[in-house]
């Protein structure tokens, strides 16, 4: 189902873009987080995606 929301549709961009992926555990931290919240390593990556590369 697409979203026809302009702005739910940014909302939704943000959170998916600007967040950080655990390299162990695969969990989505905040930007901001520099450790894991559920395993607290440090290997976290940027979640860098096109815009639109899911469809
Ligand atoms: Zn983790």
């Amino acid at each position: 189902m697409p979203i026809t929301d302009a702005i739910k549709k940014q909302i939704a961009q943000k959170r998916l873009l600007f967040s950080k992926i655990c390299m162990r555990c695969g969990s989505k931290n905040s930007i901001a987080a520099y450790r894991c919240r559920r395993c607290h390593s440090g290997d976290l990556r940027l979640k860098n995606r096109a815009l639109g590369a899911k469809k």
